[in-house]
This record gives structure tokens, sequence and C-alpha cells, in this order.
């Protein structure tokens, strides 16, 4: 018979699983029996939509079979089965989850990672087992078919006789070597407690023959070995279990098997709503961000059963974009069975539950957020920058749920705070929100504006993610307060007093500047006096909405579409520059000329823009030096 070729990139990761030196190889009974569940959930969901068939819930179960002698372990299910294209679809090429790792840089990661964080189905097998045989027959159909693999050779695939619907997948274990025994997994209760560790809420019985020594009826010392079915598992789903009834460390194992994290949850939340729609839901809040989660490959959604029946995997309705960082499941009862995926949107139950389910999750992060603070700021650094898209998404639609949630590194507590505090400590007579943007939070710190304000005693917000300052510019105020950028013209710190001064200096100056604005070309609006920077000579202000920081941005982005950020040259009226630049437009306008381009470069520096004539500037300095 013809052998078939495994798919490229599944032969990597078969060469993976074959050599794994995983040590937590087990799971791959947890693999087999997921996917025998997930296979019956399709056949039992089958039964309740499709009048033709007629099967009973009762009519399920998964067998598991132990061989010594040959050294094997059967898998058995009789759920929706298999045909030949899909045996050759399944199991000649990885699954999705799997092609994600090769799709990231980290292939000379090892295989711990991947086999943690994706739990690679079907083929973690090949860990343990040095021959594959399924034996497979769709529901409905006639015939039957075997698929079988010793590995990275490639595969066949024939007609077989088989009598029952479903699927038999028998596992060859490997030899034993000194550093693993898989002979201890042909061994009853070694399974029995790897079924019991990983597999315990799949829904459908998990069961097996159990050998078993008893009495001899009638004697009080003479044993006889009894062998009966039993069912491995508790098959109440965790989350219809009385909240009470179960530990925490079950909360954990659940989320980390289901998935495939290698870390606990953060936070777990059970919800149980009874009303217009009922439902549970289990929620988790994830440790640490998926390493996908900004890419166009990670797919939010929680679980949705209806009544215990699976109905969708990843129903995305259930969540706004902005808490796709949740993971979980929603059962409920008074979600229909036949909902499709094209009508979620319109669905009235659907819809009360995301909403409702959005309500708790604000809350939830909100008590963190006051209780927990550490556990908050691990969390917003995570997936904070997902609450901030969500301000600026749909036209600030959202705003409102998400304004309090999300925080910004502070020049006075030196950590991240919320919109809330910051307003709580402000100045009397601080009528704005301050804050600066740049590309880290020490750079923000040496920006001459920062160093003036805070100079004054005010706190500014150092944003340093690109998103920031669009979101804030959508918020537009909090609580009736503004936000400004320090960095651009429209702040007025000043009594009325100062202001005069320095408007009859920059009047008096104004011939001055004309020249200067001459020499620098039309990049600059304007030239002037300022009298809030402390130390340093020169700054640069944008004027109008698009500020220095958004023009860095969206000048990087991969779109024809340029724009540029109307800016000001200011200059420290208290600087000893002042006095140079006015003897010299009295004595030397060329000089001032050259002073001019030199001081704009400086500014376009400090903010972290490009000089675009570097060879005319240094050429400059060193003819000023001389
Ligand atoms: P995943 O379960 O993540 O999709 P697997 O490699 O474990 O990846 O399985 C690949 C596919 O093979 C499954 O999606 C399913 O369609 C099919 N499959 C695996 N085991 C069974 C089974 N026992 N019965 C029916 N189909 C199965």
């Amino acid at each position: 018979m013809k052998k078939r070729q495994f798919k490229s990139e599944s032969k990597r990761l078969l060469d993976l699983m074959i050599n794994s030196i995983y040590t937590n190889k087990e799971i791959f009974l947890r693999e087999l029996l997921s996917n025998a569940s997930d296979a019956i959930d399709k056949l039992y969901y089958l039964s309740l939509t499709d009048r033709k068939v007629k099967l009973k819930k009762n009519d399920f179960k998964i067998t598991l079979e132990l061989d010594k002698e040959n050294r094997t372990i059967t898998v058995t299910d009789n759920g929706i089965g298999m045909n030949e294209e899909e045996l050759e679809k399944n199991l000649g090429t990885i699954a999705e989850s799997g092609t994600l790792f090769f799709k990231t840089e980290n292939e000379k990661k090892k295989d711990i990672d991947v086999i943690g964080q994706f739990g690679v189905g079907f083929y973690s097998a090949f860990m343990v087992a040095q021959k594959i045989t399924v034996i497979s027959k769709k529901y409905g159909e006639e015939q039957a078919y075997l698929w079988e693999s010793s590995g990275v050779d490639g595969y066949t695939i024939e007609k077989c006789d088989y009598d029952n619907y479903g699927t038999k997948i028998i596992l060859t274990f490997k030899e034993d070597t000194d550093q693993d025994t898989y002979s201890d997994f042909l061994d009853q209760y070694k399974i029995d407690s790897i079924v019991k560790k990983y597999s315990n809420y799949i829904t459908y019985p998990i069961v097996m023959n159990m050998e078993r020594s008893e009495l001899k009826e009638g004697t009080s010392d003479e044993y006889e070995t009894k062998i009966s079915e039993e069912t491995l598992n508790s098959m109440v789903p965790i989350w219809r279990k009385n909240k009470k009834d179960v530990k925490d460390e079950d909360y954990n194992r659940f989320y980390t098997d289901t998935y495939h994290d290698y870390e606990n949850p953060a936070k777990v939340i059970t919800y149980n709503v009874e009303g217009k729609c009922s439902y549970k839901a289990l929620l988790f809040i994830p440790s640490h961000a998926p390493y996908d989660l900004y890419t166009k490959e990670y797919k939010k959604g929680l679980s949705l059963y209806s009544n215990g029946v699976l109905i969708m995997d990843k129903c995305e309705e259930l969540l706004p974009d902005y808490f796709g960082f949740v993971k979980g499941l929603v059962d409920s009862e008074d979600v229909s069975l036949n909902i499709s995926r094209e009508i979620l949107q319109q669905d009235y139950q659907v819809n009360l539950i995301a909403k409702s389910l959005e309500t708790k999750i604000k809350k939830e992060l909100e008590t963190m957020l006051k209780e927990d603070r550490d556990k908050y700021d691990n969390f917003f650094k995570n997936f904070g920058m997902q609450l901030k898209f969500g301000i600026y998404n749909d036209f600030g639609m959202h705003k409102d749920v998400l304004k309090d949630l999300i925080m910004f590194y502070s020049s006075k507590e030196k950590k991240l705070t919320t919109l809330n505090e910051y307003v709580t400590r402000m100045k009397k007579d601080q009528e704005k929100i301050f804050y600066a943007c740049g590309e880290t939070v020490d750079k923000i710190d040496l920006l001459p504006q920062v160093e003036g304000i805070k100079d004054k005693g005010y706190e500014v917000l150092y944003l340093t993610e690109y998103v920031d300052e669009f979101a804030l510019q959508m918020l537009m105020d909090y609580e009736g307060k503004q936000f400004v950028n320090i960095c651009s013209e429209n702040i007025d710190l000043d009594s009325e007093e100062e202001r005069k001064n320095l408007e009859d200096k920059n009047e008096k100056s104004k011939d001055m500047f004309t020249t200067m604005l001459g020499a620098i070309g039309n990049e600059v609006k304007e030239i002037r006096y300022t009298n809030k920077l402390k130390n340093h000579p020169v700054c640069l202000t944008s004027k109008g909405q698009v500020s220095v920081e958004m023009e860095k941005v969206i000048n990087s982005m991969p779109t024809d579409e340029k724009i540029k950020a109307e800016t000001i040259l200011e200059i420290n009226e208290n600087h000893p520059i002042v006095k140079k630049l006015e003897k010299l437009y009295k004595n030397d306008k060329t000089e001032l000329e050259k002073y001019a381009k030199v001081l704009y470069a400086q500014a376009r520096l400090i903010e972290g823009l490009p000089v675009e004539n570097p060879t005319e500037i240094t050429n400059l300095i060193c003819d000023i030096m001389s």
C-alpha cells in the first residue's frame, strides 16, 4: 500500500513529539479523551437538532482498554467518526493550533513550550507510542477506514471492517528506556489517576474494566479477582458544581488544561445569573498575555453551551474586543441549540448575556484595582493596551465603561496611576490634566517642558504607548478636567502679570524672530519666548490637533498618508542664549541665521525627531565653535 506523507509542518511537529524530552507525557491521554469528547459532542448535537438521528445522551461513552501483552491502550468513542477524507485532512495535517507555533520565530525554543502552550492534540500520542492505529467510521456512512502510522515516514489509509460508528484509537507504547517507563501507562491505577486528574469533567462517561480483588464469598481470608466496568470520571462539569464544592486548584487545573496555559489564571470569575436570561459563566483572566494577543491569529470568545451541550467553541459575540483577553465559557438553558453563527449577532439572549458579562468583568476588575493593586498593576501591564484601544475604537462609544480602568505612569507617584487618583491629587488652582508623550518614562522625564511643569509642582502623566494619546483625545476630559499635552501650545499656568511680561517681550523681538524663521524655512510656524522652561534653552511645541508624538506614530504606519504637526520653536526667556541672539540680531544677521538653524535642530533632537540635514547642522556647530 502506498505510504502517504505528512505535510511538512506536521512532520516537524511530529519529529518534536517523537523525540520529546517533555516530562509530562501523560497528557497524551487528555488530548485523546478531549478529541473523543468533542466527537461525541458533535453527534449528540445532531441528535438534538436532527430528527433522523435517534440517540440519547446515555448512549454515549468513551471506553479505555489496556493490553499488557501487546503493550497497547485503546480509546474508543461512539462519536461522529471520520471518513477517508477527514482522516486524511485531520490526521495528516497538524491542527491550526499547532501551526501557530511555526509561524512564530520560536522554532528554536524547547518542545516544552510547544506542548505546554498549545496542547498539540492528537500528535502528542507520538510522545509515548511507536505506532498509532485509528479505526473510524463516520456516523451515517457505510465504510470504515483504518489509518496507521509509525511516525515521520508517513501513514497509510485503507478500508476496513468496523461494526460501530465512531473512532477507535490504538496506541502501541514505545519500549521502556532509562528515562521513560512507558509500561506505567499499562497500569490501570495509573490510567485511572490520569483520567481523574485531567479529564474528570468530561461530560460523557469514560469507562474501563478494572480488576479488583475482593473477598471470596463465604470466606474471611480468601481473595478473588473480579473484573467490572467502572466509570472513571465524575462527569459533572466544573461550572455546574457548587462553587463551595470546588477547590481553587480544581479551577486552576481546569484552566491550564483547557486553555493550555502553563501559569494559573490571575483571576477566576464564577457567575450565576437567574432572570430574563439565566446562565452560568466561568471566566478566567490569564496572568500573562498570550504571545499572539495583538496579532490577527488571536481569536477572542467564550465557549457557549446550551444546557450543558457545547454549541460553539469561541463565540466572539459574548465578549467585547477590549475584554478579548478573558477566557472561559457560558452555559445557558435560554440559548437555543439551533442557534447558528450567522444569527448570533442579532440573538436577543446572546446579547443580554454579553451585556451582563461586560458589566461583571468590569466590576471584577474594579474590585481588583481597589483591593489588590499589585495584581491589577500586573494585569494592566499585560492587557492595559487593549483597554486603551477600547476607549479609542468605535468612535469612543465605550469610553465610559473603560475610563476608570486605565492607568498611566505618574511623575509624582513614580508608578501607574488612575485618572481618578490623579484628579484627587490635583492642585487647587489646577484645571487641566497634564500629560507628555515619549518612548520611555526616562525619555519623557528629560523633556524640557516636563521639567518646567514639575518644577511648578504639577503632576504629569507619562504616555509611552502610541495608543495613549489617541485614547485621551477620545476621552476629551475626565470629570470635566481637560487633558493637555504639555508639549503643545495651549497650556497656560501664568499669572496675568507674567503673561503680560512675556507678551511684551515677544512683541519686542518680533522682527528678530522673523529673521530666524526665514533661516529655518516653513517647517516652523512661529518662534517665541517661553517662561515654562527651566534649564533647557529650547523646545518644540505643537499647535492644533496633531501633536509631534502623533506625527511620529502616523508616519511610521505603512500607509501613504503622511502628516506633519504644526510646530512652534520656543526659546527659554531666561537662558543666556537670549542675550547672545539679541546681540547677533543687532550686529551679525548671517550668524543669527546659523544659530537659528542649530537651535531648531536641537529642539527636534530633544523631541526624538530626526534632523533632516545633519551634515549642514554639524558643520554649522563646528563653525560656531571655532
Ligand atoms: P484539535 O483537536 O486541536 O483540532 P487534533 O490534532 O487533536 O487537533 O485533532 C485534529 C482533528 O482530528 C480534530 O479537529 C478532529 O476533527 C479530528 N479528530 C481527532 N480525534 C477524533 C475522534 N476521536 N473522532 C473524530 N474526529 C477526531
